[in-house]
């Protein structure tokens, strides 16, 4: 009888989960978002992000859970807003705090994945204008070069900024987030400071930080765009422009070190070029693309879900051949190591989570055995969280919240993956 091919993935493969500070922590009252949520009205359920999971109290609980569940790696923010309360006041307590949630890490066998900036700005910073303000880059490398000093004897992998283009297009355009700005203009300054103010803070980390080794990138959101109607020009057109613009056009400026069009014209950023020692992938989803003459402020682009496909509980598409595909990608384009650091799903029923993780789980293996270089998987989340403009609503977690209570409760999906972590492959069964 032919045996069964074995899904093993390679040595020393990072397995995990991956969170947000603001997600997360609970009573992050000095940043924008809070602000945000308070004013009434921006959140679809009208929750705000209150104690969320509590984990500036409960890491250790939540720690102890991820090492049970045989992860050894984890992603998590540090919260600007706590280590830089004031506008060049740095508070020596909190920068403790995370020394000993990172020492908490380690202890557990658990290779932290560091975000320095992961949507959420400081008050005194949003107060000044925020990263449309000129000296944005100045203090962000300021709170950089503290934390790298500092904290980066614990840290090998930084994420400097996460999802620089989400974040531009929610809160700059969409308006859906702080500063709830509608303005292509703004949107390209932002994302504009964020790349230099990565840049400059890949130097400044790999110049500080006294850790034998640190690897330094970014994380990046990438979709699948595909044409609505694929023989319709317009949709084929605008379906590239998307992908070039939301996927490509920051990695290829990390890349080349140039300001590609629509958002430069080509001109060369000083210290910009090669700035990434990896990619940090993050992967959801696929959007249909449609030209829509209707839309001139979101350049005639509409971005849909492809009728009839299987969706998740806030309605994106399933599509676990998308990452195959990305991974496939980036490594023909930038060749570099690649870690997953966000793939989830929305879903209150937690089979559809377990599918979620196993198809893409087997999509990814697909990509490292056609060459991809990919060395870990974080997924979103490990516990459910505040889901920004959604709330509380979405259940993105391998472990169930009960916020009344603050119980947790993995669920069968977390158990799932930690046979997978702790056997570093897949179950053939689970898979037939
Ligand atoms: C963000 C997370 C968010 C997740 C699910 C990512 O774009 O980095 O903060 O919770 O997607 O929407």
């Amino acid at each position: 009888m032919e045996s069964r091919q074995m899904i093993e993935f390679p040595p020393q493969f990072l397995w995990g989960a991956a969170t947000a500070a603001h997600q997360v922590e609970g009573q992050n009252s000095n940043n924008d978002w809070w602000e945000w949520e308070h004013l009434g009205g921006k959140i679809a359920d009208g929750t705000t992000s209150e104690t969320a999971c509590d984990q500036y109290n409960r890491y250790e609980e939540d720690f102890d859970l991820a090492r049970k569940l045989g992860h050894n790696a984890h992603r998590l923010s540090l919260e600007w807003s706590r280590i830089e309360p004031q506008e060049g006041v740095f508070a020596q307590s909190e920068i403790e705090h995370y020394r000993r949630v990172l020492t908490a890490l380690r202890e557990r066998g658990l290779e932290p994945f560091v975000t320095l900036h992961h949507f959420t700005n400081p008050l005194w910073l949003a107060r000044k204008g925020g990263w449309e303000n000129p000296k944005a880059v100045d203090y962000f490398t300021r709170y950089v070069r503290v934390v790298a000093s500092e904290l980066g004897g614990l840290v090998r992998f930084w994420n400097t900024i996460n999802e620089p283009m989400v974040y531009a297009f929610e809160s700059y355009i969409e308006g859906k987030g702080p500063p709830g700005a509608k303005s292509l203009r703004s949107a390209s300054l932002v994302i504009v400071a964020m790349l230099r103010a990565h840049a400059l803070a890949y130097h400044i980390i790999h110049e500080t930080s006294p850790g034998p080794q640190c690897d330094v990138g970014i994380a990046k959101h990438m979709r699948v765009f595909d044409p609505m109607r694929p023989r319709h020009p317009g949709d084929r057109a605008f379906a590239r422009v998307s992908d070039f613009i939301f996927n490509s056009w920051f990695l290829d400026a990390i890349e080349t070190g140039r300001l590609a069009w629509p958002i430069g014209i080509g001109q060369k950023v000083q210290a910009l070029a090669g700035t990434h020692d990896f990619i940090g992938l993050n992967y959801y989803t696929r959007d249909m693309t449609r030209f829509s003459p209707l839309k001139p402020q979101l350049l005639f682009i509409e971005n849909i879900v492809r009728p009839g496909s299987p969706v998740n509980d806030l309605g994106w598409e399933i599509y676990p051949e998308g990452i195959h595909q990305l991974l496939m990608r980036l490594k023909k384009k930038y060749d570099k190591p690649i870690y997953i650091t966000e793939n989830g799903i929305p879903a209150v029923d937690d089979s559809m989570r377990l599918a979620y993780i196993r198809d893409h789980l087997l999509q990814t293996h697909r990509a490292i055995s056609d060459g991809a270089d990919v060395r870990g998987y974080l997924h979103w989340s490990l516990l459910d969280n505040f889901e920004w403009a959604e709330g509380l609503t979405p259940r993105f977690g391998l472990i169930a919240m009960d916020y009344e209570t603050q119980r947790r409760a993995p669920r069968p999906s977390a158990e799932a993956y930690a046979k997978v972590a702790a056997g570093n492959r897949l179950d053939p069964a689970w898979v037939d």
